[in-house]
């Protein structure tokens, strides 16, 4: 029987309509709307499109969105001369710097230069290191989108073996700790692998939840997967000018009991989260 797919599509409609609710309730007692800012450098037609979905995202629940492009020219002083102006600003409660950044601005600094506490990208090391540390306070968006996912579709993840395929900051490694977080939405025993990693088929093969996160068209055969399992796929790969994931979709889908597709399955999580973090920093800042 073919998977039952994860339609992280229709998911995060939902809980764009939840947020919507609660940003109106917060208005209604008197607050500021939430607000994110977003900061572009140069002229990536995907950074643009994704900038683009995130500040709609924002317009349709209520969330004020502050859009910084700057030149793909700007040095590096100028970006974190803009970015110490928006942790100073009273109505920006998030900040987002879109990745990637020309190559003359050195992405950790520019990272590290947002407040941690108005860092809804989760990507600040203290952010990190407070997750690891397991007191989360602002989750990478893209692997709290995954959980999301998982639990909204009442999947069991305690006790499970999760294997996460993929070790970056930003998606892998926070992906993993947050699997194994002591608690409600964690205790997986968790395996992270890599391009390092040997006989990945073997340890995939013994993945009850399988999250692929590496960047490779198809990479993740129906051969590497065990029957049943729960396979997320994070992957954005064009091929011929199409969305593929990470996941050969068409084969995996007759081998594992969930799937999400690419698009329509992590992606618009990944936003909805974004949403959820800037209403959280915009909640958790003491004056209105
Ligand atoms: P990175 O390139 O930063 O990391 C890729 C990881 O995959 C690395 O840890 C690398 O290992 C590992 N890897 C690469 N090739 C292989 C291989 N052949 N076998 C095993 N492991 C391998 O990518 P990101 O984590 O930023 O993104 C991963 C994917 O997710 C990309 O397709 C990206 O576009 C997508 N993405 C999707 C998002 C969404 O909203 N849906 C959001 C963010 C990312 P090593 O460390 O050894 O080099």
């Amino acid at each position: 029987m073919a998977a039952t797919l994860l339609d992280g599509k229709a998911l995060a409609a939902t809980i764009r309509a939840e947020l919507a609710a609660q940003v109106a309730a917060r208005l209604a007692s008197g607050k500021s709307p939430p607000g994110l800012a977003t900061v572009l450098v140069g002229d990536n037609d995907a950074s643009e499109r994704y900038v683009a979905g995130k500040i709609r995202a924002c317009q349709q629940v209520g969330i004020a969105s502050f859009h910084r492009h700057l030149p793909a020219t700007t040095g590096q002083r100028e970006l974190l001369d803009l970015i110490a102006q928006l942790n100073q600003g009273s109505s920006v409660h998030g900040i987002l710097v879109q990745l990637p950044l020309p190559p003359q601005i050195d992405e950790a600094t520019v990272l590290r230069s947002v407040l941690p506490a108005k860092d809804v990208d989760g990507f600040h090391p203290e952010n990190l290191g407070l997750l690891a540390a397991g007191h989360p306070r602002f989750v990478s968006c893209t692997p709290l989108g995954v959980r999301t996912l998982l639990l909204r579709h009442n999947l069991e993840i305690a006790g499970k073996h999760a294997v996460v395929l993929g070790r970056s900051n930003i998606v892998g490694k926070p992906m993993a700790l947050l699997l194994a977080l002591k608690g409600p939405g964690g205790d997986a025993t968790v395996t992270i692998a890599h391009s390092r990693s040997r006989d990945l088929p073997a340890i995939t093969r013994s993945a009850d939840i399988l999250i692929a996160a590496i960047g490779k068209a198809r990479f993740v055969t129906a051969g590497m997967v065990k029957p049943g399992a729960v396979v997320v796929d994070v992957g954005i790969n064009s091929v011929d000018g199409k969305l593929a994931g990470d996941v050969d979709f068409d084969a995996v889908r007759q081998v594992a009991g969930f799937l999400s597709p690419v698009p329509g399955g992590v992606g618009p999580m990944t936003i909805a989260m974004l949403l959820h973090n800037t209403l959280l920093a915009a909640e958790s800042r003491e004056c209105p």
